[in-house]
């Protein structure tokens, strides 16, 4: 079987509501993506998608286009793309970054060799530890009355974990949200606080003295991702597991990481972390080392959301909490099908071949704002 042609679809979806994240990437309105197909001679297509979103990665739409059909496509077109192993350390030396491009590619290849040969992609990359998954709920920054709101809705349609979004406003009110959260829900939901690099080292020990013993079950990426000696600094006095989330995008990150001993705990995106090898990668040496795994997602649609799937339902080292696949759940609409596997905020791993996901080409078309075929 041989690569023949790459096709490109950059899409455009609002999501259901807009989305209040830190003062670092302020309020989004529209979800963007860039869709992979790669077609083989055997007339099997992979499916891949890119989630682009600058500042949080490098990377966006144009740049992941421009990349793939100057930098990576030439190194596919004509290569089997079931030698998923050769195609990375070609890859690695040939391409330099761009780990969002090489995850839609990554994606990709898994899809074609599950398919080529009937089985689920999953398959491939260990077997089932678990065929379900918790979900966590992403709650935007907001007062203590609408935190209390959006969390007694949760609880309500059987959420066991919240991801409260924190770092867009003063400490003092944060301080004021985590103690109110904890004071009404500790026991009936675990609760994430994620910042997104939208404090510093001091804002982040004044939240932890503030808050005293109402303490995060999760404490996500509070700093700059740069700053290691400040994350160090911070877990050692968090009293709260404390996760890397922009900071853990390449195995090299994760590695500096682990030997700095600054966190207990990964955010796993596959488009982040370059696809479903690197993050396994990445998660297999977080294991070593007895560090856990939070299932995370970008504003991401169906094929990314069930790469995740396929990986974090064979990590064995996942945290005990509800994991981020309700990223398709957030948007107006989506070009696939992975909804289908969401019920009662749990999700089922498809075991159909592949990554167990279809595209809506009608979808596909109507979204698409700028298209690219490589051949
Ligand atoms: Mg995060």
């Amino acid at each position: 079987m041989k690569i023949t042609a790459i096709e490109l679809f950059h899409i455009s979806i609002p999501f259901a509501k807009p989305y209040k994240l830190s003062r670092v990437y302020g309020t989004r309105y529209d979800a963007e993506a860039v869709i992979f197909k790669v077609h083989t001679d055997e007339g099997i297509v992979g499916l891949g998608e890119a989630d682009p979103l600058n500042p949080f990665t490098e990377e966006t739409p144009a740049t992941v286009m421009v990349v793939t059909r100057d930098h990576i496509a030439p190194q596919l077109i004509g290569r089997n793309p079931t030698h998923i192993a050769a195609i990375e350390s070609n890859l690695d030396v040939m391409v330099h970054g761009n780990l969002l491009a090489r995850g839609a590619v990554n994606m990709a290849l898994f899809d074609i060799a599950g398919k080529a040969n009937d089985v689920a992609a999953h398959m491939l990359l260990g077997g089932l530890n678990q065929s379900n998954l918790q979900l966590l709920s992403p709650i935007g920054s907001g007062t203590p009355e609408e935190d209390a709101a959006s969390i007694q809705q949760q609880i309500e349609d059987g959420y066991q974990t919240v991801m409260i979004k924190m770092g867009a406003l003063p400490i003092v009110n944060e301080i004021q949200r985590m103690i109110a959260a904890q004071e009404k829900f500790a026991g009936q939901i675990k609760i994430i606080v994620d910042a997104n690099q939208g404090w510093t080292v001091a804002e982040t020990l004044e939240f932890l003295d503030g808050i005293g013993r109402n303490r995060p079950d999760l404490l996500e990426q509070p700093i700059n991702r740069h700053d290691l000696s400040g994350l160090k600094r911070i877990h050692r006095r968090a009293a709260c597991l404390l996760s890397a989330d922009e900071g853990v995008a390449s195995t090299q990150e994760a590695t500096a990481l682990i030997r700095a001993q600054a966190v207990d705990a990964f955010s796993i995106k596959v488009s982040k972390n370059g696809g479903l090898s690197n993050a396994r990668k990445i998660a297999a040496t977080a294991d070593a080392f007895g560090l856990k795994i939070l299932m995370n997602s970008m504003l991401e649609f169906g094929i990314t959301q069930a790469a995740s799937l396929q990986l974090g339902c064979v990590l064995p080292n996942l945290l005990d909490m509800g994991h981020a696949y309700m990223s398709v759940l957030r948007m107006s609409d989506d070009i696939t099908d992975f909804n289908q596997n969401i019920s009662h905020a749990t999700v089922t791993v498809p075991t159909s071949a592949g990554l167990g996901v279809r595209v809506n080409e009608a979808k596909l078309k109507k979204y698409t704002k700028d298209y690219l075929k490589i051949d």
